[in-house]
């Protein structure tokens, strides 16, 4: 994927979804995958109800976003105005937005040290609310990325179910821009399956269909579906 500065494109979409879509199906019969076994979020981040809505109308109800501010802000009005919206957070988490993030995401893919850990599961007892957790691994060793090391995965995954009683349902990954990703897909999967995790959230637009090949069972794709941010 390019960036480029272009205005954000808005109130388009339809389309592009329909177009995620089938080659999402057309990943899942080349892996010999069911279709339903891979979860599509729309991140919707940075984008306002007005380009949202055609997505919501056009049958979308699993969506990510990466700040839990811009969340709170715009989305409160949709699930309310839309019945079952599945809302995930993809970006960081600070300890302090735990309560309002456990309040308001139905997943959170960014579970990546042991204060998030510590705050997610005061808030998931005090709220009696159980977001589905992901455990990021910044699998390209990026010291500028969030995540766990891969060295690391195995410690921390054992260390959120036994020093902290959270429930890790998998692994998050965001390769390298300038990398081919497959190879960090694969040891993201391989770093999961010795741990006994199931879901996979990995793929973005420009890398989906070979995540699903990998196995993800989660793609956050964005820009396919909104256009340019
Ligand atoms: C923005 C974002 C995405 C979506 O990226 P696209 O390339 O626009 O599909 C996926 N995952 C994370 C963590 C993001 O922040």
């Amino acid at each position: 994927m390019t960036e480029t500065n272009a205005a954000p494109v808005t109130g388009h979409s339809p389309n592009a979804l329909a177009a995620v879509e089938a080659e999402i199906v057309r990943a899942c019969k080349e892996a010999r995958r069911d279709r339903a076994s891979v979860t599509l979020i729309a991140v919707s981040k940075t984008f306002a109800a007005d380009a949202i809505i055609p997505v919501i109308d056009a049958g979308q109800r699993v969506f990510g976003e990466n700040r839990v501010q811009e969340a709170k802000g715009k989305w409160p009005a949709l699930t309310s105005a839309y019945s079952g919206i599945a809302l995930h957070l993809i970006g960081p988490l600070q300890s302090n937005k735990a309560k309002e993030a456990v309040a308001l995401f139905d997943a959170i893919h960014s579970v990546d040290r042991p204060s998030i850990c510590q705050a997610l599961a005061k808030e998931i007892e005090s709220q009696n609310r159980h977001p589905e957790l992901f455990v990021q691994i910044n699998i390209g060793e990026e010291p500028q990325k969030a995540g766990i090391a891969p060295g690391e995965a195995d410690a921390f995954i054992a260390s959120c179910r036994d020093s902290y009683g959270l429930t890790i349902s998998g692994l998050m990954c965001i390769p390298p821009v300038d990398e081919p990703p497959a190879a960090h897909f694969a040891l993201t999967a391989k770093i999961a399956e010795r741990n006994g995790l199931k879901k996979l959230s990995m793929g973005m637009s420009a890398d989906f269909a070979t995540a699903i090949m990998l196995g993800a069972t989660h793609v956050r794709v964005g820009s396919a579906i909104f256009g340019h941010r």
